[in-house]
């Protein structure tokens, strides 16, 4: 602690000597002193003087005004000021030396104990009061420090944004490509083995999308930007469609793969249909990866309802490996797996669960794991779904193949796209529905053709070089022949973020397609969009 430098101010040098002589004991100050008022002012002004000890009775000019002098000043205003006088312990006085700013009094004849304890507790004061501006100080700079450690990692996470959405654009711009030239073989006459060429690549580029997708999928939820949309649907059948898919993939594991359904759940429900798809057929992917024999259970219960409020049980349970007991904690954070050596033996980028536990989260649920390890594991996820009654407006769904719907009609598509894989697989597709097709590889190119020629609609690929697809929809937009500038345009984007996809309508795009797209989506969203042609509307 610093020394404090306190000033006596009397006009009698023998009372500043018996003063001093009485405060010497006090450890830690240095006492400073004057006869003149007019002095001892300069000393306040020159030196860090915390507390000063000031005579009433003085000529010219007495003690209550010498105090009011140092309040008046800021420089001087936070001298602690203790009036030492002579005169009657009259109230009156006590009241004038309190107003004019002294802090408290002492009486002559000075009593040696009590000036002592009170010089000695405003010291401590002073201490303290300093020790508060340090602190604050400390509290201004840290306050500092975390705005700007905000800032920083507001940035980061806006550069991460904008990282995953490049990345997820650079890999899904090939990954479209290759699905739809898988899409276009399957159509093609193959031999049995070319088929499961086909198939093996077909596997292979939608592991690699689901991929891309969990990372994409973690990042979203992570920055809140993960939607949850709540739909009618059938609950029963897409427990059944479960079973169908897996099953297939149970048998060729030599897995027995069995569905055990509750009665007494709902058939119809509201609820996000592709989220809870997504959490059941992770737990069954990781049971059918993590057991080698036996047989892994989907078990739906209706545990209980109040109205049309169902609690209802999703649980999978395998035969496989097992996870350690003190894993069985850690497999629900990101990027954990149950050890190691799983990794190297089986793959995986340990996001799967991850992206379950929050997905629950988001949508008011719990998920839950227990294991015996070497015997098997058994997942669960349970939620309140709400009851709905058969959904009216449910459509038939028709399931076809790209190249059995309908014919386009001879439409005129312009299609902008700088990669040459996802033009040639758009031309092969529109071709097969009777599109006239012209390919262009960039905005300038697009709004030269659409100036010079008639289309019917615009497939507009959103980053290409030279002039981006939303430079040229604006350009579009804005020409000014009103017949031209209303044609039908969607936008072709791998961008999986929504504000880019509403920064497409903004420009004035009509609909909005990501890569990698199915084909069917794609040409209901052409009938949609250029509705004098075809009204029909196919599921894939
Ligand atoms: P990964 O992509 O690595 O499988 P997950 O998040 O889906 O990531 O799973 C994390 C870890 O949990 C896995 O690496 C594995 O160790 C363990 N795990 C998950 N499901 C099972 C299961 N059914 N049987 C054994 N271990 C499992």
């Amino acid at each position: 602690m610093s020394a404090i430098n306190l000033l006596i101010l009397d006009d009698k040098e023998e009372n500043i000597i018996s003063l001093s002589a009485l405060l010497s004991d006090i450890g830690n100050i240095n006492i400073i002193s004057s006869t003149d008022p007019n002095e001892a002012l300069k000393i306040c002004w020159m030196k860090d003087i915390s507390i000063a000890l000031v005579d009433v009775q003085m000529p010219e000019i007495n003690g209550f005004e010498f105090v009011s002098l140092l309040k008046s000043n800021s420089r001087t205003s936070h001298i602690m000021a203790i009036m030492v006088t002579a005169i009657s312990k009259e109230d009156k006085y006590l009241i004038r030396g309190l107003e004019s700013g002294a802090v408290d009094y002492l009486y002559k004849p000075l009593n040696p104990e009590i000036t002592i304890a009170k010089v000695t507790s405003f010291i401590k004061q002073i201490h303290i009061q300093e020790e508060i501006i340090q602190k604050n100080i400390e509290l201004e700079q840290s306050k500092k420090a975390l705005i700007q450690a905000n800032k920083d990692a507001e940035q980061a996470r806006r550069s991460k944004e904008i990282f995953l959405a490049n990345m997820s654009h650079e890999i899904r711009t090939p990954i479209n490509g290759i699905m739809g030239i898988v899409h276009m073989l399957k159509s093609a006459n193959l031999n049995p083995e070319q088929i499961d060429w086909i198939n093996r690549l077909d596997n292979a580029s939608n592991s690699l999308l689901l991929i891309i997708n969990d990372i994409l999928d973690i990042s979203k939820i992570d920055s809140g930007m993960m939607k949850i949309e709540f739909e009618d649907f059938d609950l029963k059948a897409m427990i059944l469609e479960f079973d169908k898919i897996f099953k297939f993939k149970a048998t060729n594991k030599n897995l027995e793969f069995e569905v055990i359904l509750d009665e007494a759940l709902p058939q119809y429900v509201k609820f996000d249909t592709l989220r809870l798809q997504q959490i059941i057929s992770n737990f069954i992917s990781n049971s059918l990866k993590f057991t080698e024999k036996g047989k892994i259970s989907l078990i739906v219960t209706n545990v209980e309802n109040i109205g049309d409020q169902h609690t209802i049980r999703f649980v999978v349970k395998d035969t496989g490996i097992g996870i350690k007991p003190e894993a069985v904690e850690k497999i629900f954070q990101a990027f954990e797996q149950g050890d190691y050596g799983i990794t190297k033996k089986f793959g995986g980028t340990g996001l799967g669960l991850a992206i379950v536990k929050r997905l629950s989260e988001l949508l008011g649920g719990n998920v839950s794991a227990k294991s015996t390890y070497g015997q098997g594991s058994e997942f669960s996820f349970v939620t309140t779904i709400q009851k709905v009654e058969k959904s009216t407006h449910e459509k038939e769904k028709v399931r076809l193949q790209y190249t059995q719907l309908p014919k386009l009609d001879k439409l005129n598509v312009l299609v902008a796209e700088d990669n040459e894989l996802n033009s040639f697989m758009l031309s092969h597709m529109l071709q097969t529905w009777s599109c006239n097709v012209k390919v262009v590889r960039n905005g300038i190119l697009a709004l030269e053709e659409f100036e010079s020629n008639t289309y019917d609609l615009i497939l507009m690929d959103t980053h290409m070089p030279i002039m981006s697809g939303f430079e040229a929809i604006k350009e579009i937009r804005n020409n000014h022949d009103l017949g031209k500038r209303n044609i039908p345009i969607i936008t072709i984007s791998a961008s999986v973020l929504e504000h880019e996809q509403q920064a497409a309508f903004e420009v004035g795009a009509d609909d909005v397609i990501g890569k990698p797209f199915n084909p069917v989506d794609l040409y209901n969203k052409i009938t949609k969009n250029c509705s004098s042609k075809n009204e029909n509307n196919i599921t894939f």
